[in-house]
């Protein structure tokens, strides 16, 4: 008997899902079969880490938690402050049970944006400018290495939206209106991830260990293809115009071996796509063959019902049942876990279903190595915008910047400016302004106004920078008629856009530059030879003042390194960039994209003029 006993408690020490050397399949259905229905919905819930805490972790099995919009710890954060938080919780979830690792998860859209002295990268309108795929891979590789420095090892990117019409609040996010392009920059996954090993089975999750990050392709399917870009609104189109504009992106996504899908709280025809099993389950999971697991967005499938949250049997049941698998913030953590119990206990959601979702996201963490490596590695912590990663931004900065207009011809260009002159003027509302050239999803949700809330170059420092000592630079935020009259400049630079915005508050139907912005580029060009830098998500109204500028440069949301302008301005490289988009003439045009049959654009999609840089 005491030897039996022996043997007993022996055995029950070796667990096969703990150990590394089994196959990933034997360890997912070791864990599976151990697993309570109450640890299985656990597993599939992930909340907000403003209600997360270790007791949370450990009561409800909780399997994930994230940053949503900017749910910071602390505006200015360090690393340690944000490693601390995501280890509490992670050792509420290793003393639960079986030990299983959450996975924290945030918004790392154009760099590791929600924190403090991060290197902040062009968002993804302007990485479509660049026309450079493998600049986008290292640029993930880069941001995996600062998300990973404060012990995060998800992210919800990349948005691989294909944004039909700027006024949408989300066209920032998209790499092009053209679903090649966007289908090029998903080496933003393997940058993020690793590259997948060669011959992996098609659509499996694959991340490269403890320096990479699990990936987020979103938002699944035809995000971008709202009627007048309404955010989140109705996607009316073919079948065969969803699979060759907005679906492409995921098939690169999947053959890449990105860990996640996030799933639109857009309606392609009427049909909501957090209740839509067709294309979740069969086309998604079943067709395109993705193994990772599906996440819906945030309160995803409370919104399915109008208003949110008006039937949740109903909207849980169509949820699970449409194929997704993580839930991002049910309204109510506790409802939802109750509520998804019944279901399945009433078998109206079969427990098939939830094996499927717990396996998929079970994957995920096994082949990621979070089961043995579940918290920071703070030797990373050095990374959080290195020089390395600023100078890295700083190039794609160069690369995104559109000239639009150079000169009365090309043969008598303005630009490059020359770095000698007796006095300039910078004007104009974003000349020196870090928040704005961030735009919005920067430490704050909605974006920030001002230099101080993170660490970067503004435009206007950089010019500084870039001229002759001897070149008296002044600037002036709102120039007024008279002052700018009363001087002689050699040249202007004005540096004008939008304001910061994210998500639905960025909709809009008149794409107008920010007051004072029209008058201040009337002014300042109706008496100096004039620059123009416009600082935006998307094309913006600009034709009534095109032809009192003497050059025009699209500079999208630079993000930290405004360095980057003046390099290209003052000719320590050329202007190489392409129009990721159509650039409207006016707002009543739109939608309009390359390939539309009344075409007629300002500036077609691919237009850029050339410079070539200064010789030493
Ligand atoms: C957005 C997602 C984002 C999520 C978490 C949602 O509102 O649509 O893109 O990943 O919030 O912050």
């Amino acid at each position: 008997l005491v030897l039996s006993c022996w043997t007993s408690i022996a055995k029950a020490e070796y667990l096969k899902y703990k150990d590394p050397k089994q196959p990933l399949n034997t360890r997912i259905n070791d864990l599976i079969s151990r697993m309570t229905l109450r640890e299985k919905i656990g597993q599939m819930t992930q909340i907000d880490r403003s209600v997360a805490s270790t007791e949370i972790m450990k009561k409800y099995m909780i399997g994930s938690v994230l940053s949503g919009g900017g749910s910071v710890p602390a505006q200015k954060a360090s690393p340690e402050v944000w490693i601390k938080m995501v280890n509490e919780f992670q050792n509420g979830s290793l003393s639960t049970r079986l030990g299983i690792p959450m996975i924290y998860g945030i918004d790392a859209v154009h760099g590791h944006n929600n924190v403090y002295k991060a290197t902040i990268f062009p968002h993804n309108i302007g990485l479509g400018a660049t026309r450079d795929p493998e600049l986008v891979k290292k640029i993930g590789a880069a941001t995996a290495l600062e998300v990973r420095a404060t012990g995060i090892p998800y992210v919800f990117a990349p948005c691989i939206a294909v944004c039909r019409d700027p006024r949408w609040g989300r066209c920032y996010e998209s790499y092009s209106e053209d679903p090649k392009i966007v289908q090029e920059m998903t080496t933003i996954i393997s940058g993020l991830q690793g590259d997948i090993p060669a011959n992996s089975p098609k659509g499996v999750p694959f991340v490269a260990g403890k320096k990479k990050v699990a990936a987020c392709a979103k938002h699944y399917v035809g995000d971008g293809g709202t009627t007048k870009g309404i955010n989140e609104n109705n996607t009316v189109i073919s079948w065969h115009g969803l699979l060759s504009i907005h679906m492409p992106g995921y098939y690169n996504s999947i053959i890449r071996g990105v860990s996640t899908v996030m799933v639109s709280y857009s309606s392609w025809n009427g049909i909501k796509m957090h209740a839509n099993r067709d294309l979740v389950t069969g086309f998604l999971k079943n067709t395109l063959k993705f193994r990772g697991f599906v996440i819906s967005d945030w309160q995803g499938i409370d919104r399915i019902t109008t208003p949110p949250h008006a039937n949740y049997s109903y909207s849980i049941q169509a949820g699970i049942h449409a194929g997704i698998d993580m839930i991002m913030v049910p309204y109510n953590y506790t409802e939802f876990i109750d509520g998804l119990t019944s279901e399945v206990k009433k078998k109206i959601i079969p427990i098939s279903r939830i094996d499927d979702a717990v396996k998929r996201i079970l994957r995920v963490k096994f082949q990621m190595g979070l089961f043995e490596n579940a918290l920071a590695d703070t030797r990373l912590v050095k990374q959080l915008g290195s020089q390395e990663h600023r100078e890295l931004a700083r190039k794609a900065v160069r690369q995104s910047l559109v000239l639009l207009k150079n000169g009365e011809s090309a043969d008598k260009p303005l630009l490059p400016l020359p770095k000698k002159a007796s006095k300039i003027l910078v004007a104009g509302s974003h000349a020196d302004n870090l928040g704005y050239q961030c735009g919005g999803w920067t430490i704050e949700w909605q974006g920030l106004s001002g230099n101080n809330h993170t660490s970067g170059t503004t435009i206007l420092e950089a010019i500084k920078s870039t001229v002759d000592p001897s070149v008296e630079v002044v600037y002036k935020e709102d120039p007024d008629a008279e002052f700018v009259k009363s001087s002689d400049f050699s040249h202007a630079i004005v540096v004008v856009g939008e304001h910061p915005y994210a998500e639905t508050a960025g909709d809009s139907l008149n794409l107008t530059i920010a007051d004072p912005g029209p008058s201040t580029i009337t002014n300042v060009c109706g008496s100096t030879k004039c620059v123009v830098i416009i600082i935006s998500g998307r094309p913006v109204v600009i034709q009534p003042y095109v032809a009192s500028m003497d050059a025009l440069v699209a500079a999208w949301l630079p993000g930290t390194e405004g360095q980057g302008v003046a390099d290209v301005l003052f000719g320590d490289y050329g202007f190489t960039g392409k129009l990721p988009r159509t650039w409207f003439k006016t707002v009543d045009q739109l939608p309009m994209n390359v390939g539309d049959p009344n075409y007629d654009p300002l500036f077609p999609f691919g237009f850029g003029l050339t410079t070539e840089p200064n010789k030493a």
